[in-house]
């Protein structure tokens, strides 16, 4: 399959940013596609949105419950008879240097950014290999080649998400794996962050960002290649950019 029209695209933390934009994009462009989120009602406004361009489904889903992940897989599967690609793209960023001792907030970045993609792929993997093939989509980061005090939870979760996917890769021949990293993106992701230090952090670290939709169009130009064309990473990021 060449294209994003018709493909059957699952999309993790649909409810903004990234998300968002990347399944409106992939609807407008053909794709049938499943949203999922833990905030419903921002789902259904996006599925009501769609609804005359093109086909969009949504579904309750916490990443970090592999029960979840395993019902979201097998509606896209049931709804639409298979899964291409699924997008792991749901995240937080709750910053905070190590002695602020913030040791939940360690734990809730663990559990979404890297379990949340590996039960993605124990749920999708023996979809897309009984379909003979199949794509994954991470969202990776810049802070997956950087480290900055304060976000060393943060990039060691993404820098988690590029091992992953690059030994994803390495063990199967017709299953494409893409890692897209942004730079600093227009979302919600910095408002996980409480404490008092990193907000200030990131408000000059944010000064400079791009829309969600670049992110977006890097997501469907991997979706896009045929399947014996891998894109593994894409770096996304503000022209003005530091790091
Ligand atoms: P947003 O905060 O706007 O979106 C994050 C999404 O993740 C939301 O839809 C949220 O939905 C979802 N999410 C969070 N926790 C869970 C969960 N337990 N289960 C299911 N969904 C969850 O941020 P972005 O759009 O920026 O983030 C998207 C991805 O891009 C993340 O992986 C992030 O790390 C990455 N990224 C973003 C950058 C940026 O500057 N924006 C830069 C580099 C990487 P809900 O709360 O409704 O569940």
């Amino acid at each position: 399959m060449i294209g994003i029209e018709g493909k059957v695209i699952a999309v993790t933390g649909a409810s903004s940013g990234i998300g968002e934009a990347t399944a409106r994009l992939l609807v407008q462009r053909g794709a049938r596609v499943l949203v999922g989120a833990r905030r419903t009602e921002r789902l259904a406004a996006l599925v009501e949105e769609l609804r005359g361009v093109g086909t969009i489904e949504a579904c309750a889903l916490d990443v970090t419950k592999r029960d979840s992940m395993q019902r979201f897989v097998e509606l896209a599967r049931s709804k639409f008879g298979r899964l291409d690609v699924l997008v792991s793209n749901a995240g937080v960023m709750p910053l905070s240097p190590f002695a602020a001792g913030r040791i939940d907030e360690w734990d809730q970045t663990l559990d979404v950014n890297v379990r949340g993609v590996l039960h993605g792929i124990h749920s999708a993997l023996p979809v897309m290999l009984a379909q003979g093939g199949g794509q994954f989509v991470n969202l990776s980061s810049t802070a997956s080649h950087n480290v900055w005090p304060g976000c060393g939870v943060y990039c060691a979760s993404k820098y988690a998400v590029n091992a992953i996917s690059e030994a994803l890769r390495q063990e199967h021949d017709n299953i494409r794996v893409t890692l897209v990293s942004p730079g600093v993106t227009d979302s919600e992701l910095a408002e996980s962050t409480q404490e008092a230090g990193s907000r200030a952090f990131l408000t000059d670290f944010r000064k400079v960002s791009i829309p969600a939709i670049a992110i977006a169009e890097a997501v469907a130009f991997a979706v896009a290649q045929p399947s014996n064309v891998d894109v593994s990473e894409l770096i996304v990021r503000p022209t003005a950019s530091a790091a």
